[in-house]
């Protein structure tokens, strides 16, 4: 999509720190770290929210969280522990309009959320 941020990062338009990258998803870094880790998992086509997630973005979704396993084990952050998070819409605290698997590692979560 033309104004999409995530899809101007995919593209190239915008910088990012890219940390993986295949035919069906990226990930990068969130330039405002929530935590020691923060990795973004993005499709790499436009999926607006999870509400428009269908049966046949099964695999799809399987695999970013594969990913995400996949830079935790990387990064170290695998047995400490790590938190994965989609925000759905405004009230879900979704700020980006493209789909994306936020990936928080390398300290104490807690729980329940604010
Ligand atoms: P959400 O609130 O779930 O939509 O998350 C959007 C995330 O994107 C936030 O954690 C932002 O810090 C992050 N973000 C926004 N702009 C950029 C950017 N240019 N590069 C990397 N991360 C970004
Ligand atoms: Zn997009």
């Amino acid at each position: 999509m033309q104004d999409c941020l995530f899809c101007k990062i995919e593209r190239g338009d915008i910088p990012a720190t890219k940390v993986y990258q295949d035919e069906h998803v990226f990930a990068i870094k969130d330039i405002e770290p929530q935590a020691p880790f923060h990795f973004l998992i993005i499709p790499a086509k436009h999926v607006t929210t999870l509400n428009d997630l269908t049966e046949a973005d099964n695999a799809l979704v399987g695999h970013m969280h594969q990913i995400a396993k996949q830079l935790a084990q990387q990064h170290g952050f695998a047995e400490t522990g790590y938190r994965t998070l989609f925000n759905c819409n405004r009230g879900g605290g979704q700020a980006v309009f493209h789909l994306h698997l936020h990936v928080l590692g390398g300290r104490q979560m807690s729980w329940p959320p604010g």
